[in-house]
């Protein structure tokens, strides 16, 4: 994590006026990444500075690696909505929300990656946030939501060292229930209408964006791997 390579990362103020203050206090410690799955970053920009809209992120990065902040880091922006990370349940509150301008059917570009990159090792080193605590929006709303979907690359941004990514763990058994007391274990929630199938599919969107069938043995493996690696910080205060 370089924080002086953030330094020289143009950042351009376009202020939403959806936000207020992190609730109880608390500062950021997870990272939301998303994408926009509008057609252009400028509608993107538009509807996230709509007070109609009620939707806002701290970032928005374009395909060229321009980078818009709508809301200031302490503040709460309105990106997460209903979901669960570890005990985390108001993740706005707690989290520093990044848009990625994809239309969700598309490969990221080199420099919106490269944007993401600095702009995130700065984000991590100010407000100290572990790789563990970098998420996908499908990982802590899984019944809900797909993005930044299976194009992004995970695995260049735990390379980098801005998330993590299993390690070549050998293929086990295949247990169910072991599967689902792994993925709570790394961070995933079980509660509020999210099934075993809304887990899997969000796991693999991340881990094994290419998988398709039941539940199979690298699957176990990963998961295992992550929750024994990562476990989620449960010590913190839950908002
Ligand atoms: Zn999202």
């Amino acid at each position: 994590m370089t924080g002086c390579a953030e330094a020289h990362l143009p950042v351009t103020p376009h202020p939403s006026p959806n936000f207020g203050p992190r609730r109880k206090g608390v500062r950021p410690d997870i990272i939301v990444l998303h994408y926009t799955a509008m057609a252009t970053p400028e509608a993107a920009l538009e509807r996230l500075c709509d007070a109609c809209a009620e939707v806002s992120a701290h970032y928005l990065i374009c395909e060229r690696g321009r980078v818009w902040r709508m809301v200031e880091e302490e503040m709460r922006a309105w990106h997460a909505g209903a979901g669960q990370w570890g005990d985390v349940r108001d993740v706005n509150s707690r989290s520093i929300g990044i848009e990625l301008a994809n239309t969700g059917t598309h490969p990221f570009s080199a420099p919106q990656m490269a944007a993401l990159e600095r702009l995130m090792a700065g984000i991590m080193q100010r407000w100290r946030i572990a790789p563990a605590r970098v998420i996908a929006h499908s990982d802590m709303a899984p019944a809900r939501k797909s993005d930044p979907g299976p194009r992004f690359d995970w695995r260049g941004l735990a390379r980098a060292g801005l998330s993590v990514w299993p390690e070549g763990a050998a293929p086990g058994r295949v247990s169910e229930a072991d599967f689902l007391r792994d993925a709570e274990q790394f961070g995933y929630s079980l509660r509020e209408g999210v099934k075993a199938d809304d887990i899997q599919r969000a796991f693999r969107l991340r881990f094994r964006p290419h998988a398709t069938g039941p539940l199979g043995p690298e699957d176990c493996a990963m998961i295992a791997d992550l929750a024994r690696r990562f476990p989620v910080d449960r010590d913190r205060a839950t908002a």
